[in-house]
């Protein structure tokens, strides 16, 4: 049996759903969405899955990898029953907007999906898991909340989907990861990874999840959409946010996410960007679930154009409009840069990523770079009053080696006797 498949991302699949043995509920819903035409990771993942195999699937951020899993398993789950789905997800936003994708591609059919994440009460959430539910789509933490209250079970789990794979399997998540799969107890389980940067080594890691995994690989496996620009704007540390708001003005923005390293420092940038009459909404773990949400809700609808967040925005997060990701801090771990940037660009859309540098940057650029195998685009902003600084000099060629011999020797002498 094959184990491994490798495509690019012009990959020509199937015209449209009806060849990939999905049931007609399933079928009118994609309709209903307006998709056509399967994504690469689609076509090759979901008859696979439909076979009932284990799946890592790695595809560049924006790729419709959500309906690479949520389409089959819902097409193989058919009508309500027990909890026989678990997907987890990093953050509550994007549980809520994987939730919100099973339940518009399983609108045709009676099956329920309960979204479980912190941040919120208990009343409801044990409410919808009393009634019954088929899909749970839930954070790692709240869901051990609720293993341990005895509110739901884990042992008819026979899909297991750990979206955002990477950053599930990390050191941070692992603990809980471990506690919650050891309740999956169900030997028939199917188990899939997902994510845009899934390195080789996932599969070690993973080894004890996985049964006999197919492998798809999308574009590299760790490559940035191709719909994204690059522009790395070296410049002084002091003079950071100067130029922020000097490439805002000059920059033909819808939407546009602003990324910094630290909680205060996203605070920061937020409250001075208001002061320069930039309406912003600034999303980090530090704010309400009630501002959390605000903040999301009017971003997407478009009421503010710029969102100041943390890293908790990188991931999976699916807005269309965003035509601009900003890193003001360049971030510090090589796979976030593809996520972030991957907030734009999303299905063949075009985005701009623009990454503010520092003289401090240079290691974490020079891992950036190695890891996407690609060199950012350095530039100026031709009218802004920049400070010198080390980094702004142009990078000029090599001089030629000189010949350290004769040659040298003499021109040495040469220039005494000229003296
Ligand atoms: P990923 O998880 O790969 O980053 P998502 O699953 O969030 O990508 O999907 C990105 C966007 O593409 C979503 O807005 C989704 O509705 C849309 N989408 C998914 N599949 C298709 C398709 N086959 N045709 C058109 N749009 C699609
Ligand atoms: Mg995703």
């Amino acid at each position: 049996m094959d184990n491994e498949i490798k495509i690019m991302p012009d990959f020509e699949g199937p015209e449209d759903f009806s060849t990939l043995s999905l049931n007609e509920n399933v079928l009118r819903a994609v309709t209903e969405k307006g998709y056509k035409k399967p994504s690469p990771v689609q076509a090759i993942a979901i008859p696979h899955i439909l076979e009932g195999r284990d799946i890592i699937g790695a595809s560049q951020t924006g790729t419709g990898k959500t309906a690479a899993f949520a389409l089959p398993i819902l097409s193989l789950l058919k009508r309500h029953g027990a909890l026989r789905c678990l997907v987890l997800e990093p953050t509550r936003e994007l549980a809520q907007q994987v939730e919100g994708a099973f339940n518009a591609y399983g609108k045709q059919q009676d099956l329920r999906t309960t979204l479980l994440h912190g941040g919120v009460g208990y009343g409801q959430q044990c409410d919808k898991l009393r009634d019954g539910t088929d899909i749970v789509v839930a954070t790692p933490g709240r869901l051990l909340d609720h293993l341990g209250r005895g509110t739901l079970t884990l042992d008819k789990v026979s899909f297991l989907v750990l979206d955002e794979a990477d950053r599930m399997l990390d050191m941070g998540f692992m603990p809980d990861i471990r506690r919650i799969i050891a309740r999956c107890t169900n030997k028939q389980r199917q188990s899939m990874l997902f994510s845009a940067t899934l390195v080789q080594e996932i599969e070690n890691v993973a080894s004890w999840v996985l049964r006999n995994p197919f492998r798809i690989t999308v574009g590299g496996g760790t490559s940035t959409a191709e719909t994204v620009t690059h522009a790395l704007y070296p410049v002084d540390e002091r003079q950071k946010f100067d130029l922020l708001v000097s490439i805002l003005s000059k920059i033909d923005y819808r939407s546009v996410i602003i990324f910094c390293r630290t909680k205060n420092g996203a605070d920061i940038i937020a409250r001075w960007l208001e002061n320069t009459n930039h309406k912003t909404a600034i999303l980090h773990s530090d704010r309400s679930q009630k501002e959390r949400d605000q903040a999301m809700e009017g971003f997407k609808s478009g009421k503010v154009e710029i969102l100041v967040a943390t890293d908790i925005v990188s991931r999976g997060i699916d807005i269309m409009e965003v035509s601009h990701v900003i890193n003001y801090d360049i971030p510090q771990h090589c796979e976030d840069y593809v996520h972030r940037i991957g907030r734009t660009g999303r299905m063949n859309n075009e985005g701009d990523a623009v990454t503010l540098f520092t003289a401090s940057d240079q290691d974490f650029l020079k891992k950036i770079e190695k890891f996407i195998d690609q060199k950012i685009e350095r530039k100026k902003i031709e009218d802004f009053d920049y400070k010198w600084t080390p980094i702004l000099e142009e990078e000029k060629p090599q001089p030629k080696r000189r010949n350290r011999g004769y040659s040298s020797a003499l021109s040495m002498n040469m220039g005494r006797r000229r003296r």
